[in-house]
């Protein structure tokens, strides 16, 4: 079991000016944020960062969505923490997530759906190095 997983508050939800009630949920639960930016994808990165789903039909889609804007990509650390994430944002689809996660509270839709959450240790790893090199000091 590792303890980290990778987020970010897709553009849908920092648009709507609902970034810091999610991180504020996000800490309730237990989470400490290890590293944080604000980014704008293009087209292209974000396609690298889906490249797993690059088959599905929503692909094009999702990568168009997840340029539209700027986002905030951040690592967080908790016991059990791709799990406990994943419970605390919901199902991909609002409509079928659990009440009183980030989702169901903030998610437009299952393609702008607020926040993204790694799916294993592995993903998570590999995610996080996606954007973060290392947790920098200053
Ligand atoms: N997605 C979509 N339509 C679908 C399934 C997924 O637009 O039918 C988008 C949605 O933004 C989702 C992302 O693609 O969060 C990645 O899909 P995945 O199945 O990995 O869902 P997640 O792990 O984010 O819950
Ligand atoms: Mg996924």
């Amino acid at each position: 079991m590792s303890n980290i997983t990778f987020s970010m508050i897709k553009p849908d939800a920092v648009e709507a000016g609902n970034s810091g009630a999610i991180l504020k949920m996000i800490e309730e639960a237990g989470f400490k944020i290890q590293a944080m930016k604000k980014l704008w994808l293009t087209r292209e990165r974000a396609g690298q960062f889906y490249e797993v789903h690059k088959e599905r039909p929503f692909y094009g889609d999702l990568c168009e969505y997840m340029s539209s804007g700027p986002i905030i990509a951040f690592v967080a650390e908790k016991d059990n923490a791709v799990a406990d994430f994943r419970e605390l944002i919901g199902a991909t689809n609002p409509q079928e997530a659990a009440e009183g996660t980030i989702r169901k509270l903030f998610a437009k839709d299952i393609s702008a759906n607020a926040i993204h959450g790694s799916d294993s240790d592995e993903n998570a790893a590999i995610e996080a190095g996606f954007f973060f090199s290392r947790l920098e000091r200053f």
